[in-house]
């Protein structure tokens, strides 16, 4: 039989489907504290031969495997229990020894999985492909990001799920930065999103003129210091 693979992500995605994103950030911090202390059982009851204990760990280990998309572990862990049930302490010994590397996969997937779910959302509205480069770069350790070219882009998907702010480039082609921030703020669910705006133009009324149009801030590029960036976004974050 060959091996599924280690780590099935789609099945967080069908569950944060059914549940909803907090009960599944929940169900993978649970297996993130629980399971390193199965599998080290595991181990010692299928090294000790104690197959009692064994097939104990292995059963409880199965089943969270299985819920997070670690089909890789859940295989083994099937494995196990069934030699433990069968009270095979050879099969057990020689068994257990992917267990350690299996684990230690799908716990760094899940680790970055768990980051990115509660990571706030930042989407970036920006015709230009290297300034949308340098502001993931900057941005993407901390936050989710979400990039558009174009104003009509950005409205009809930022629509369907808000994130928690938004950058956007004044000077963009067809609808620019401004008349892409009314029809935004005109959407029910982006309202009280807080917008930063991206400008090139360093024209001396540009700060007073944007606040009053309705953003909530003003960045202008280039950007030299990231603090200029993250300075004023972790403030906006922070007062919502
Ligand atoms: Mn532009």
């Amino acid at each position: 039989m060959t091996p599924r693979p280690e780590f099935d992500p789609s099945t967080l995605a069908r569950t944060e489907r059914m549940v909803g994103r907090r009960a599944v950030n929940e169900i993978v911090s649970l297996f993130l504290e629980h399971a390193p202390a199965e599998v080290e059982a595991l181990q010692r009851a299928a090294r000790s031969g104690s197959c009692d204990a064994a097939a104990r760990a292995a059963h409880s280990l199965r089943s969270s495997a299985f819920n997070v998309g670690a089909l890789r572990l859940y295989d083994l862990a099937g494995e196990l229990e069934r030699h433990a049930t069968a009270r095979d302490a050879a099969a057990l010994e020689r068994d257990v020894e992917p267990l350690d590397g299996s684990f230690a996969l799908v716990r760094s997937e899940l680790e970055r999985h768990a980051r990115s779910l509660t990571a706030k959302r930042i989407a970036v509205i920006e015709d230009n492909p290297d300034n949308r480069v340098l502001t993931r770069a900057l941005l993407e350790s901390r936050f989710e990001i979400v990039e558009f070219e174009n104003g009509p882009d950005a409205i009809a998907a930022l629509g369907e799920a808000a994130p928690d702010l938004i950058l956007l480039d004044i000077s963009l082609p067809g609808l620019d930065g401004v008349e892409v921030l009314r029809r935004l703020r005109a959407i029910d669910v982006l309202g009280e999103v807080p917008v930063i705006a991206l400008t090139a133009h360093a024209m001396s009324d540009d700060r007073s003129r944007l606040l009053e149009a309705g953003f909530d801030e003003y960045v202008a590029k280039p950007i030299l210091d990231e603090a200029d960036l993250i300075g004023p976004i972790d403030r906006l974050l922070g007062a919502k």
